[in-house]
């Protein structure tokens, strides 16, 4: 059984779910303490208790500590199963991240599954769906496993009441990549959703962006929602190159004026603009954890943030693999994932 120590670096509730995706494929129990000990709130949230009901399912787990607000969990799991699965955060909390703790068991498992998710689709601190869908998903593909998404309805936060549904075709092994080039630039598009609220918040969210990137009027999109009660106004720039698209999104809430706004999803994509890295810092944390089952892939990114540090510590105490992070002349840093030196 491996003792974790939910504290550890970012101390946040990916350690948690970094936790359960590998301890589903690895067959390793684990008991965790301190959950999200760094965080205002610490302990499971509905997003946590969510992604533990699903990883149990999918993994027939045994488990102990599952209940909201808990700051421990046991998880011992058996065989992994596939079919049709359904949960329901209850919040606003994140599906995407809900996702992608059972994902890499899913696309590992005997056969082809299908999971439909609610709650947040579009919430501050997790991939929104479009990044899942532009960035995440084709990424993974790049492994050998066919994951389809479809966004049903949108959840914005506070409210959620958001629905996507995803399905599995799976892999008996996934197989690692290099992602070192961008490739050419293709196109750079910016999307302004809005829901319940007026599309002029959107047009002028979308003239500043347009005007800081040189964006032309065919590269701007604003897009009203319908389906959803909830009020709601999210940003998305697009950054489209050969091998790779990144998404940059920021999210707006009451008080925030268009214009600061844009500024937020401006501020969001510099760092990747500056850089000819392919991979933005959030993709970089989640590459870790399917390359190391892969066994070993290389990748070029921007700054590596501390949740990438912490999953890359969480990852080396489930597989015997080797995670190297180098910075390069030009600023950009290397993540090599191999198997660990004898
Ligand atoms: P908590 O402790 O509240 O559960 P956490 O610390 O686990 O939170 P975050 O730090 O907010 O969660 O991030 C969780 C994951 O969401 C990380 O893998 C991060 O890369 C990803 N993420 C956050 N924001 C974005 C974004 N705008 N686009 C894509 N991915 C994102």
């Amino acid at each position: 059984m491996l003792e974790i120590d939910g504290a550890k670096g970012e101390g946040g509730g990916q350690v948690l779910r970094t936790a359960l995706s590998l301890s589903m494929v690895t067959g390793t129990p684990f008991r965790i303490s301190n959950i999200r000990a760094n965080r205002e709130n610490p302990g499971m949230m509905a997003q946590h208790l969510t992604a533990v009901k699903a990883a149990k399912a999918v993994s027939n787990a045994r488990v102990e500590g599952m209940r909201e607000g808990s700051t421990e969990l046991t998880f011992e799991p058996g065989v992994i199963g596939n079919g049709r699965y359904f949960y329901s955060v209850g919040t606003a909390g994140s599906t995407s991240l809900v996702l992608q703790t059972v994902l890499p068991a899913l696309m590992l498992a005997p056969g082809p599954s299908e999971i439909t998710l609610e709650g947040g689709t579009h919430n501050p601190f997790a991939p929104p769906y479009d990044f899942l869908a532009l960035t995440y998903l084709p990424a993974l593909a790049r492994m050998g496993p066919v994951v389809q998404a479809s966004l049903e309805r949108h959840g914005f936060y506070p409210a959620g009441g958001g629905r996507m549904k995803v399905q599995v075709q799976p892999v008996e092994e996934l197989k690692g990549f290099e992602l070192l080039e961008r490739g050419d630039h293709v196109r750079t598009r910016a999307r302004a959703l809005v829901s319940n609220l007026s599309m002029t918040f959107a047009i002028r969210e979308l003239d500043i962006i347009a005007q800081k990137l040189g964006l032309g009027a065919g590269d701007i999109h604003p897009e009203s929602i319908t389906g959803n009660d909830s009020a709601g106004n999210v940003v998305c720039i697009e950054v489209e190159h050969e091998q790779i698209t990144e998404v940059f999104t920021a999210f707006g809430r009451r008080g925030i004026t268009p214009e600061e706004f844009a500024e937020e999803a401006l501020t969001e994509s510099r760092e990747y603009l500056a850089s000819t890295a392919p991979v933005g810092r959030y993709l970089c944390d989640q590459l870790m954890l399917p390359l190391a089952l892969a066994g070993g892939g290389r990748f070029r990114t921007v700054k590596p943030t501390r949740h990438a540090q912490t999953n890359a510590e969480v990852i080396a105490m489930f597989l015997p693999v080797d995670i190297q992070i180098a910075r390069l002349e030009d600023g950009s840093f290397e993540v090599a994932i191999g198997p660990q030196p004898a």
